[in-house]
């Protein structure tokens, strides 16, 4: 009987998930036909001022493309290539595409620790998930703020390790990234992790940005927290078992697979 129910709400739980995706599918695919419409009907009548259709039309595209995109990546969960990194390479190499991702209005710090140890991690998720964070921060501040990311050597001692942050206590990078924005409500910040929790409009958010960090995290043998204050801002650390006996390479440059939005 248990077994049962479990299976019932599992299933009750894929119906308001596929649900909510085929809802937000339907949305963008009203867009995209909607101004491929207007389009023919402007062209029919010899318009030739059409450029704004076309770029609606293509935005909705562009946006159904990444949900289905993100959809298949989780889907998959695709197997980890892990390799030595350098996390400060990686985060310096990434900052033109942060700053590009964060707009004008969001100022960008980094904040590197000299001595970093390396770590192992899958580089191109370990980018797809910092693009995540500042995509997230990058919500969290629509009027503007601060986005910083700090990289340092954590010694883990028995206590906290295991008391705060379910790891072997140990020695850990921790790349961590904070921003001025809205912040979370505790009830969010909750479940923020689970696959498909998004407070944002339709279209906006997928709810996958932050699983995707914790899957990789995770199946790094890391881990993730959240420490996030209402009003002030967020702190998102994530701790990558240091690396020993091997040098750091740094990964060839990869625009990661999957295009977050949020
Ligand atoms: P999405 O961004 O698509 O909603 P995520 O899994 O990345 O999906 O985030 C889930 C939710 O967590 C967001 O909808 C938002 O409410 C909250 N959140 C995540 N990062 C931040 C942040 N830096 N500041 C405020 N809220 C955040």
């Amino acid at each position: 009987l248990e077994e049962q129910l479990r299976q019932s709400q599992k299933m009750e739980a894929i119906g308001q998930l596929t649900g909510g995706l085929a809802h937000d599918f339907n949305n963008m695919l009203a867009i995209i036909l909607g101004n491929l419409n207007l389009l023919k009907r402007r062209l029919e009548r010899g318009e030739t001022r059409v450029g704004h259709y076309i770029e609606h039309a293509l935005t909705g595209a562009e946006r159904a493309a990444t949900l289905t995109h993100r959809l298949l990546a989780f889907a998959r969960k695709q197997p980890l290539t892990p390799e030595a990194v350098d996390g400060n390479r990686l985060v310096s190499g990434m900052s033109e595409l942060l700053r590009r991702t964060l707009g004008e209005t969001v100022q960008m710090e980094t904040v590197l620790a000299g001595g970093l140890w390396p770590t192992r991690a899958d580089a191109n998720q370990l980018e797809s998930g910092l693009l995540n964070l500042a995509v997230n921060a990058r919500d969290a501040m629509p009027n503007g703020g601060r986005l910083t990311i700090e990289t340092s050597n954590a010694h883990l001692d028995d206590a906290y390790a295991a008391a705060h942050l379910g790891v072997p206590p140990g020695q850990y990078v921790m790349i961590a990234v904070t921003d001025t924005g809205s912040g979370m409500a505790p009830s969010v910040v909750e479940r923020a992790f689970d696959p498909f929790f998004t407070t944002k409009r339709v279209g906006q958010g997928t709810g996958l940005g932050l699983s995707q960090v914790y899957g990789f995290v995770k199946q790094s043998d890391g881990h993730v927290k959240i420490y996030s204050e209402p009003g002030h801002g967020t702190t998102v650390k994530i701790y990558l078992p240091r690396l020993v006996g091997e040098k750091p390479v740094l990964p060839e440059r990869r625009i990661p697979r999957d295009i977050p939005e949020g």
